[in-house]
This record gives structure tokens, sequence and C-alpha cells, in this order.
């Protein structure tokens, strides 16, 4: 008959409480121990606190209930203070003269250092998936940043001549075939005599609180936007040539409060509306019907508004 210290693995046999009653030699050199002062003590004395506890709650129970449990991971307190990661099978038996308990231990230094790897690669993927994560939302935020730098004036924070042409594609894309559009072109008279007599800082802040002016007056659903150099366009959707001439109006009535060096501004306005159409030079002829409405004004002596035919 086969003797328990043939077997070449940790073998230990315990009463149903858990009391030792052999251990083969392959345990006593895991141990590094002898068996006799072993005889008698709880098994517990060879776990570690975590694994006693685990022992008590979960292992007993399960082996009571089932008569048997397979592959369960405990750690053996070693030699020195070190710790011994185990696989342990047991089974109730009626051997060595009781209703006994015959335990297996394999050794699983390899599968718990495994583990350890295992747990520490998958916190480096985490945190590489997080860091991922924050620098996409960084790139995306600054995608954000450049889409809106590249839609704005730098100078007065308007929008732009670009982005005036997203906006009318956009309405000639979603507007009724029934509405009509209107554009201002916002030209200031003689600026170049601001620039020349006070300099282009003094320039350029006339420009920032004029362009704030007309943003300040303007509907949500109207554009700003900087056009050139001291020109600007309101693009007011949805309005005919009437009401244009009366934001025009206030045009000119809030430029007056915007001072210069040299005194009271005064701009030229030309006004160009025309009904809905789905062309791609919609915007461009608009343009040119304002701006040569823009030289009328200026032909006949500024600070007015003229409306194109
Ligand atoms: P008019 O009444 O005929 O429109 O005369 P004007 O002086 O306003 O027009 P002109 O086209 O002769 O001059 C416009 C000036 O605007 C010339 C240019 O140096 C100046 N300008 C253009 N962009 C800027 C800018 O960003 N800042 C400043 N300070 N000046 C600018
Ligand atoms: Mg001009
Ligand atoms: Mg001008």
């Amino acid at each position: 008959m086969l003797a328990l210290d043939d077997i070449p693995c940790a073998m230990m046999i315990t009463d149903p409480e858990g009391h030792i009653v052999r251990l083969n030699r392959e345990f006593l050199a895991l141990i590094e121990g002898d068996e006799a002062p072993w005889r008698g003590r709880s098994m517990d004395d060879l776990l570690t606190p975590a694994s006693r506890i685990f022992s008590q709650t979960h292992l007993f129970p399960m082996l009571h209930h089932a008569g048997a449990v397979r592959e369960v991971y405990l750690h053996l307190r070693g030699v020195d203070g070190e710790t011994v990661p185990v696989m342990v099978n047991a089974v109730r038996k009626p051997l060595e003269g009781g209703k006994n308990i015959v335990w297996a231990i394999f050794v699983a230094r390899e599968r718990s250092r495994f583990e350890g790897e295992l747990i520490k690669a998958r916190a480096e993927a985490q945190g590489l998936a997080r860091r991922l994560a924050a620098s996409n939302e960084q790139v995306e935020l600054q995608n954000r940043q450049l889409a809106e730098l590249s839609l704005s004036d730098p100078l007065t924070g308007l929008r732009n001549r670009r982005a005036l042409e997203l906006t009318a594609q956009h309405w000639q894309c979603t507007a009724s075939s029934s509405s009509s559009v209107s554009l201002l072109m916002v030209d200031v008279d003689y600026f170049k005599r601001i620039n020349d007599a006070y300099g282009h800082i003094e320039g350029d802040r006339v420009l920032v609180t004029l362009a704030s002016q007309l943003q300040a007056g303007a509907r949500s659903s109207d554009l700003v936007a900087r056009y050139g150099g001291e020109e600007f366009v309101l693009w007011l959707p949805d309005t005919d040539a009437e009401t244009a001439a009366r934001v025009a109006a206030r045009v000119h009535e809030c430029t007056k409060g915007v001072l210069s060096a040299a005194g009271p501004m005064t701009v030229s306005i030309g006004l160009a509306c025309a009904p809905h159409q789905t062309g791609v030079d919609f915007l461009a002829r608009l343009v040119q019907r304002a701006d040569e409405a823009v030289y009328r004004t200026k032909a006949q002596g500024r600070n007015c508004t003229v409306v194109s035919a």
C-alpha cells in the first residue's frame, strides 16, 4: 500500500475540525519542521491570518457541505516570516482511524508571481488608458479651439469672413424658400486719418470698441463679422430691406458713441437684400451689391446708408 511519505506532494490529514493527525515528508520539508510538535494542533496555526479567516468562514463549511474542495488558494506561514502560496484539494475520508480530512497541497509560487504580474500589468494598462483618454480629451479641446480660432477675427473677437461664408451656406440650405436675407456692409469713415494722426494702436482700439457695439446690438440669429480692415458685415437672416434699414439706423446711432482720439466716429453702410436662393455665388453677389452701395455713400458724403437696388 502506498505510504503517505511516498506521495510526491505535500499531504496532511486532519480530523473534521482541522486538528492535525499526519503531515507527510514533503509537507514537513515545506515548513521545515518535524511532525511530532504539530500533532493535535489546529491547522489554523499553519495559515496566515487572512487564510485562517477564509478557512474558517468558507473552506470548512464547503468541505462539510460537499465532502470535498478543489483548487482552493491559501497562504501557509513558511519559515522566517515568509508566506508560501499554495493550492489545496481536500476530501473527507475514513482514514487513520476516523472520519478524517485528507489534504493535498501544491506550492503555487509561480501562479502567485504570475498573478502579481497580471495585476501589475492590468494597473499599468489602466493607467495607460487613463493617460490616453486624457490626451484624447486634450486633442479634442485643441481641435475645438483651433476650429474656433479659424472662424474668429483675432483683433476684435468677431466672426471672420470664413464664418460668414459658412453661415450663409447654412442659411441657404435651411431657410424657407419664401424668406429673404439682408446684408449690411459697414465701413468706417476716414478711418485712415485716425491711424495717421494717433497711430495704429488707437486705430485698433476704435475697431475693437466698434466691434463690441455692433455685437451688442445684434440679435442672436444675426452674424456680425469683421470682413476686412475697417469693414464689418451684419448678416441678418429672414430680414427684409425695410427692417434692415432700421438696423442700419441703429448702427449709425451707436457708432456716434464710439469715440476715437479724433472725436465721434461715423460709418457708411451699404444695404443689400435678396430673396432666398441656393446658388454658390449667392453671398458673393450680395456682398458685391452692398459694397457698391457703400461706394455710393462715400460719393454722397458718408455717414449714411444706401440701399442697393
Ligand atoms: P473712407 O471713408 O473712404 O472709407 O476712408 P478710410 O480712411 O476709412 O478708408 P481707407 O480704405 O483709405 O483706409 C482704411 C485704413 O484702415 C487703411 C488701413 O491701414 C487701416 N486698417 C486696416 N486694418 C487695420 C487694423 O487692423 N488696424 C488698424 N489700426 N488699421 C487698419
Ligand atoms: Mg474700407
Ligand atoms: Mg473706410
